[in-house]
Parts: structure tokens; C-alpha cells; sequence
């Protein structure tokens, strides 16, 4: 034992001279039955301190790091039957302060970070047939996350989280040999931010539980958690923001709850059961015969509408609708029109004819209705769209909020004259009701595919009003519902 501590501490003299230009070092301590090996990329003014000992069954290591410029550390952690590991890494400002304990039967880690610039955090352990994790990231911006992690006949993850920058991320994941949940978010440009507290179970059984708030939208609760697990539902949920500068930006947060046995027969293609045109009461969509755009511009997310079972949308009626000056039947037009401009485009029956308004019926509740409501919600965001849907990944529901806090019209000459200030409802809907469908964002993909820059796509950023598809949003219906 005296022998490796003073192998430790000349070695951390060592790599305190090598440190300069960016010296790779890997350090691996084994007791009788565990391995902690770690990878040092350190800059050269990074500060380290390793004080490891190794005990009968088991090795500590307590580790402190701090520094600018290019950092990174990352441990992998094995005993008998678990393996864990943890990795930092950051460009400009850097602090670690963790602890290792890790024995043959089980590993405690414990990891509190402060990074800016390209930064990110992760923790997993893997046991008994499961896994659980978590994991942040950020580009130019700030994260600190305290990570931990007991693994060991199962494992249990944790992360309390804060990013802001450019664009962030997160992630946490619990596998069971029979379940995967999966948590997903992010926000794509400056003036974001995302706010967590997760924790997931891994091993015989799986669970999820915590909070995330993106771009000030509380995107997920234990009680939307809870819903999602009783159930056997995932969730997607894609809104957008207004970035610094005014600029639209994406957030969005995906639940994938997949039982993993049905997840092999899972099927997503159309069951075209009927063939039947909705004949709209009413309804007038607004078509363009030769509509502008590429037909290759769409993106399909996961899930769809069970044409057999056609969506009701519900408009919420209530003092927050009212106070935008807008009337319950001009509101609940416009978003039925929306609607029947993508049943328009495929054969299958994607919405009932009408829009029913109902002052009892609430957004991002689960509980079977699809409702459109307005309500302030703090922070940058427009509106958002959460789908939940099930093993068959079929749609069972579909909200949506339009944020109250900003100015909404029906009128498409009054958003027209606003110059973007005042959102046109129609449009909006139009876009997101493409998200209810199954359909992703083109302006969050990179700026290198042509797609990014096909602004003709209602699926594409908002630039004013528009009641009309383009031709990759049709295209990209009838990719998923037929022609
Ligand atoms: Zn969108």
C-alpha cells in the first residue's frame, strides 16, 4: 500500500510538469476485485489532485481539477458483476470535484461540475441485465451539473443540472432487459436554458422520475412522469422561442417509453383502413394547386395518427383567450382549418370536421384530449406541441399552448401588418398540428441541409402568416399517411 501511494503522488508530480500542451494520461488503480481507470486530458495551466488509496476489496479516489482551455477526465469504473463511468469535459472554465468509491460488488460516484464554453457531464452505471444514466451538454455557454450514481445489483443515476449558452442538451435513460425510458430535451440558440432534476433506476425494473424546465417550460413533472409510465406512453414534445436577437429557435423533449419485447414487432406503418376523404362541414382549406418548395423537404418524427380513429381537437375557452381579443368560434376556425389543410393532402382521416370549445378541457394534462389552449408560460417560448403516444406508436393525444404572453390575431391581414409581432393562430397551428401529425422541424436541422433553407415549408420557420402546405410538407404527409 505504501508502495502505490507513492507511486500516486510521484505520478501526480509527473503529470503536473507534462501537463503543458495538452498531455494524455491514463491512470489505472485495480484492487483485488474492481478497476478505476481514468483519462487525464488536461491543458497546461489545469491544476489536479488525485488522492487515491486502496483498501481490502475496494479503491477510493477523491479528485479535484480546475482550469481553462481544453479539459477533459473521464473514469471507467468495473467490479465483478457492474461497470459505471463518468466523463467531464469543457473548453474555457473548468472545475471537478468527485468521489469514487468502488468495490467487487458495487461503485458510489459522486460528480459536482462547473464548466463553460463546449462543455458536458455524464454519468452510467450498468448491472443486472439494466442501466441507468445521465447526461448534460452545452455549446458556448455554462453548465453545472452534481452528478451521482450507486450501481450494484442495479443501477440509480441522478443529476441536478443548469445549462445555458448557445444550445443545450440533456439526457437521462433507465433499461431494464424489458423497458427502456428515455429522456431526451434540448433548446437550439442563445437565450436558452434548461433547469433539471432527474433521477432513473436501471436493472431487473425500471423508473424515472424528476423535473426539466427548457427555455422556462416546465416540459416535465413526476405527475406527466407518472401518467406516462402507468400507461405505457411516450411523449414528444417540439415548441419554439424567441432566441436573442428575435430570432426563432427550437426547444424540444422526448419521453420514449418502450417495452422492449413489442419495441422489436413495433410497426409504424399507416394502417389504411379508410380510404374516405373527410367531407369538412364547413371547412375551406386553403390549397395551392402547384405548391413552392422541395419535395424531399419533411421530416418524420416518431408516431402517427390512427387514421381509424381520426383526432378531436378541443380549443380551451377561457379568460386567457378572451384577454388576446380573440373569439372562441374565429379561434377554434382557424385551428379546424388548419387541421383540414393536411387532411386535404392524404386520403386517411387524420382529424374529425370540427373543433369542439370547451372551457373544462386543459393542455399538458394527460388525459385523452387534444386541446389547443393559450396560457402565459414564462420565459421566450411561442407555443409547443406534446404528443403522447402509445407501444404501437400510435398518437393517443396531442396538445397544444400558445403562449398568452405574446399577441395572437385571427386576422391574417393584422399579423401581415405587424410585421411578425402579432402571430397569425392559423399559421401557427398549421405548424404545429404538422407536429401532431408526426412531422419534425426543418429549421433545426444543419445549416449544410438543403433542407434548413427551404423556407417554402410550413414545417420551417414562421416568417408571418401562411395558410397553405409546401410541397415537402405534403410530401412528407403522404410519406406517412399515403397519398
Ligand atoms: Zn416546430
Amino acid at each position: 500500500m505504501k508502495i502505490i501511494k507513492i507511486f500516486l503522488i510521484s505520478l501526480m508530480i509527473l503529470s503536473l510538469i507534462w501537463m503543458g500542451n495538452v498531455a494524455a494520461i491514463q491512470i489505472s488503480v485495480s484492487s483485488d476485485d474492481s478497476t478505476v481507470s481514468t483519462n487525464y486530458m488536461l491543458s497546461d495551466d489545469a491544476a489536479l489532485r488525485d488522492g487515491v488509496s486502496i483498501f481490502d476489496g475496494g479503491t477510493v479516489v477523491n479528485r479535484a481539477a480546475r482550469g481553462t482551455g481544453s479539459n477533459s477526465i473521464s473514469t471507467n469504473v468495473g467490479g465483478d458483476d457492474y461497470s459505471a463511468g463518468t466523463a467531464v469535459y469543457s473548453s474555457g472554465q473548468f472545475s471537478l470535484s468527485s468521489s469514487i468509491i468502488a468495490a467487487g460488488n458495487g461503485a458510489l460516484i459522486s460528480q459536482d461540475t462547473g464548466c463553460s464554453g463546449d462543455a458536458g457531464a455524464e454519468i452510467y452505471g450498468i448491472a443486472n441485465g439494466g442501466a441507468a444514466g445521465q447526461q448534460a451538454a452545452v455549446l458556448n455557454g455554462r453548465l453545472s451539473s452534481l452528478q451521482n450514481l450507486a450501481v450494484g445489483g442495479g443501477a440509480l443515476a441522478s443529476q441536478d443540472t443548469a445549462v445555458d449558452g448557445e444550445s443545450g442538451s440533456l439526457g437521462s435513460s433507465a433499461i431494464s432487459p424489458n423497458q427502456l425510458i428515455d429522456v431526451s430535451g434540448s433548446y437550439s440558440d442563445e437565450g436558452g436554458f434548461i433547469d433539471a432534476k432527474l433521477s432513473s433506476i436501471g436493472g431487473l425494473a425500471v423508473d424515472m422520475q424528476g423535473t426539466a424546465n427548457i427555455v422556462g417550460v416546465e416540459c416535465l413533472d413526476d405527475s406527466i412522469l407518472g401518467t406516462l409510465k402507468s400507461n405505457g406512453y411516450s411523449m414528444e414534445m417540439d415548441g419554439v422561442y424567441e432566441a436573442q436577437g428575435g430570432d426563432t429557435a427550437t426547444f424540444n423533449l422526448e419521453v420514449s417509453n418502450i417495452y422492449r419485447a413489442s419495441a422489436v414487432s413495433r410497426t409504424m406503418t399507416p394502417s389504411v383502413t379508410s380510404l374516405s376523404l373527410i367531407t369538412s362541414g364547413g371547412r375551406h382549406p386553403e390549397i395551392v394547386a402547384n405548391p413552392p418548395g422541395n419535395p424531399s423537404s419533411y421530416v418524420l418524427e416518431e408516431g402517427m395518427i390512427d387514421s381509424s380513429n381520426p383526432l378531436q381537437l378541443y380549443l380551451r375557452t377561457d379568460s386567457y383567450l378572451t384577454a388576446e381579443g380573440l373569439s372562441a368560434s374565429a379561434s377554434s376556425n382557424a385551428i379546424s382549418l388548419a387541421a383540414g389543410t393536411w387532411d386535404y393532402w392524404t386520403s386517411a382521416s387524420l382529424f374529425t370536421s370540427s373543433v369542439i370549445c370547451d372551457s373544462t378541457k386543459d393542455a399538458d394534462t394527460v388525459d385523452g384530449y387534444s386541446v389547443h389552449a393559450f396560457r402565459p408560460v414564462s420565459g421566450t417560448a411561442l407555443a409547443y406541441t406534446r404528443n403522447y403516444f402509445d407501444q404501437g406508436g400510435y398518437i393517443v393525444e396531442s396538445d397544444v399552448v400558445y403562449n398568452s404572453n405574446y399577441a395572437w390575431t385571427t386576422d391574417y391581414n393584422t399579423a401581415r401588418a405587424s410585421r411578425g409581432k402579432t402571430k397569425d393562430l392559423q399559421t401557427v397551428a398549421l405548424h404545429e398540428l404538422g407536429h401532431t401529425c408526426g412531422l419534425g422541424d426543418l429549421y433545426t436541422l444543419p445549416s449544410s441541409d438543403p433542407r434548413a433553407s427551404d423556407y417554402y415549408e410550413i414545417m420551417n420557420l414562421y416568417t408571418g402568416p401562411r395558410h397553405y402546405l409546401g410541397a415537402g410538407d405534403i410530401a412528407g404527409i403522404q410519406a406517412k399517411y399515403g397519398a
